[in-house]
């Protein structure tokens, strides 16, 4: 079927709309893609559903090619399997909960491992059931806190959700294997350039979960690659080399400086060159110490402090990242009005642990180095303060905000920082789930055996701007071949019979052929229909104008802008070839 413009259901927009951020989002609004209904909640039109289905094909059949079956669950699923796993609490407030006349509890389902542990626990019992991958393209349902950039992180979006199911850890780790494989297939076919990042710190399991993540100037997730060995992580869980160790003995003693007025480093910094005038003192020199709560599920706050160098801000999301599903945040007056025995300005890790503090340090902070730090008394520091004799951290934690430059923890290369879209996550849950919904089959001795789980998932209509985003131009989209909404743009630019008679029999040929075709026989000017053609970003643009009278057409290739004259009688054999 040729689609008509005259009467495909799309109307392109001249200006942005007013709530887009993001080039993608415009564009995608401006082509006549999408549509939004209230934040973070969209509408598909006639193009942008092509646009997910291509995505959503690509993803199921690189699903099925490593034996994935495909199933689809409920998007209202009732509380209690998510009581079960305590996600109902756990989830926060990202978790859309409702209920139904009856006044049951109900959510729309962020992603489904219960339900899938559930449904495999309810078919299968030996452990030669086993393994199996099953996955769904399904909608799900998050109140994201800042819903943004179209369909960037929507609140109702599009996820291929895929869960393995496995007797043992060697058969986790090669569904894992599997899944990362389909994934590099899938972002390959849709055209992205994509980066694997470790999701966990390396220190935590090697590959227990790792991110594909879209390099783009505007995306929310930062990561971190090493310039000289492969090794890319999310900021997260990036480990940076430290430095070298040191021996306390080297040290001179401690002592305690005056140090009123010395609201920041560089005025610390000041203060202590005066004090200390035999050598250089810089931020680097000193000790901040951070006082942030943490929650363990069902505990109360507590406190934690971290020390980090002066120099450097403590990274709140990446020391989140480490101690979850624990919750940490910034210290608030309410809590530290509990601990009298802190000097706001100047806390020094010395005392902590005689305070019953949990103190660790960024290992940055490395055993034998020496500080300047806070001397836990008003308008009071304290140089030559050392690790290992003068304090002892309950242990290390990432914690630094990461620097371009920082040096990689595998082979001291410089790390730079970039920004991406998280488009997909592989992740080893192990028994995780098993364990809460008692998910075992019988092994070969007849004895139980517990299922070992992994969890991935793909953004497919994050994918559609992802892909938006790292391929668009100052026309308008610009699709790769694989995805687009059709292969061929054919635009007859003249008002008369002549140019449309001739293109609508091509668009037929064309179609004929098996290319999909879409056809501008609208009663627009040529600018428009050329505009419009560049901003809906089909792949190839076939013109039919002045050069039919010499039996030619101008085939226009989106991407490249580059253009050539093709014979009529030649331009559907050649472009189909
Ligand atoms: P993010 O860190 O971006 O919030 P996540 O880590 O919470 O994502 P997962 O639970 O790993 O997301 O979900 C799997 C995939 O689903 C992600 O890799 C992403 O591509 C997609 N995704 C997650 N949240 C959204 C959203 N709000 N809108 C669109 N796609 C999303
Ligand atoms: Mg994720």
């Amino acid at each position: 079927m040729v689609a008509r413009m005259s009467s495909l259901f799309l109307r392109t927009l001249r200006d942005d709309p007013a709530d887009a951020e993001l080039p993608s989002h415009r564009l995608l609004v401006r082509a006549g893609y999408i549509r939004r209904v209230a934040p973070g909640i969209y509408s598909w039109l006639p193009l942008g559903k092509r646009m997910l289905d291509n995505v959503g094909a690509v993803v199921r059949e690189e699903m099925e090619r490593i034996g994935g079956q495909e199933v689809l669950f409920p998007a209202l699923l009732p509380r209690e399997y998510y009581e079960t796993s305590r996600r109902w609490y756990d989830y926060g407030d990202a978790l859309f909960r409702l209920q139904d006349r009856k006044g049951s509890d109900y959510l729309l389902g962020p992603t489904h491992e219960e339900l899938f542990t559930l449904m495999v626990k309810g078919e299968y019992s030996s452990y030669r059931d086993y393994p199996l991958i099953l996955f769904q393209i399904q909608t799900k349902y998050r109140d994201e806190a800042r819903p943004r950039a179209g369909l960037l992180r929507g609140r109702e979006f599009v996820m291929k959700d895929s869960y393995s199911f496995d007797t043992s850890d060697e058969g986790l780790a090669a569904a894992y294997q599997l899944h990362r494989s389909a994934y590099e297939r899938i972002f390959r076919r849709l055209g992205l350039d994509y980066r694997i990042a470790f999701a966990t710190s390396g220190a935590m399991g090697g590959s227990a979960s790792e991110e594909f993540l879209a390099p783009a100037e505007y995306g929310e997730d930062t990561f971190v690659q090493c310039a000289n060995c492969d090794y890319t992580a999310n900021t997260e869980a990036v480990e940076i080399a430290a430095p070298e160790k040191q021996d306390p003995a080297e040290h001179p003693a401690s002592r305690v400086l005056d140090t009123p007025d010395t609201p920041t480093i560089d005025t610390l910094v000041a203060v202590i060159k005066d004090h200390m005038p035999d050598r250089e003192w810089i931020g680097a020199d000193t000790l901040k110490n951070v006082v942030l709560k943490v929650r363990a599920p069902g505990g109360d706050w507590e406190l934690l402090v971290i020390g980090v160098p002066g120099d450097r801000d403590v990274d709140l999301k990446r020391v989140s990242g480490q101690l979850e599903p624990t919750e940490v945040d910034v210290a608030d007056p309410a809590i530290l009005a509990a601990h009298p025995e802190l000097t706001v300005g100047y806390i020094g890790p010395q005392r902590l642990a005689e305070w019953g503090i949990r103190y660790l340090v960024d290992p940055i902070v490395v055993p034998g180095s020496a500080w300047v730090t806070g001397a836990n008394e008003k308008d009071k520091h304290a140089a030559y303060v050392v690790r290992g004799r003068d304090f002892e951290p309950a242990g290390e934690l990432g914690a630094v905000e990461i620097r371009n430059g920082d040096r990689c923890a595998r082979c001291g290369g410089e790390l730079s920082i970039a920004r991406g879209i998280e488009i997909g996550h592989i992740f080893q849950l192990g028994r995780k789930y098993a364990d809460v919904f008692d998910l075992d089959a019988q092994g070969p001795d007849g004895e139980p055996l517990r299922i070992t789980m992994g969890s991935y998932g793909v953004g497919v209509s994050r994918a559609v701007s992802a892909v938006a985003e790292q391929t668009l131009d100052e026309s308008g989209l610009c699709w790769p071949a694989e995805i687009a909404p059709y292969d061929v743009h054919i635009v007859p630019v003249g008002r008369g019979d002549e140019q449309l008679t001739a293109a609508t029999t091509l668009a037929e040929q064309f179609d004929a052929a098996g290319s999909r075709v879409i056809l501008d026989d609208r009663d627009a000017s040529a600018g428009e229909k050329f505009a419009d053609a560049d901003l809906i970003g089909v792949p190839t643009i076939v013109v039919v104008g002045k050069a039919l009278k010499d039996g030619n057409v101008e085939v226009k290739d989106r991407k490249s802008g580059e253009r050539r004259t093709v014979a009529l009688d030649t331009v559907v054999a050649e472009l189909t070839a």
